[in-house]
């Protein structure tokens, strides 16, 4: 068995589990959530279903994780005064940002 396949079997069986847990949502619907939870404009409810699915899934974890690091290098960025160009960004930085994006 091939390693992508491997891959596709976990997401497979993942997603089976995932909807067949009571309430539990699917990576994709974590991901819709993500900028409210952040900006905490979930209710409580919806906030415990979030925060279960954190703690169950690796993968929305790091997707979480490269989210909020994506939004404060966002934010550090139009914090700045209006005459710092933004050509000072390592290009590294860039490429981090939008390589965390993609997951
Ligand atoms: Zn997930």
């Amino acid at each position: 068995m091939s390693h992508t396949h491997k891959r596709s079997l976990r997401r497979w069986l993942k997603g089976l589990f995932l909807r067949h847990v009571h309430r539990m949502i699917t990576c994709k619907e974590f991901e819709d959530f993500v900028l409210s939870y952040l900006d905490d404009e979930l209710s409580t409810k919806q906030k415990s279903v979030f925060e279960w699915h954190l703690r169950l899934c690796r993968e929305c974890r790091e997707y979480l994780a490269a989210y909020e690091r994506t939004r404060e290098i966002t934010r550090a960025i139009s914090a700045l005064p209006n005459d710092a160009v933004l050509e000072e960004v390592p290009e590294d930085l860039i490429k981090a940002i939008l390589d965390a994006r993609e997951h």
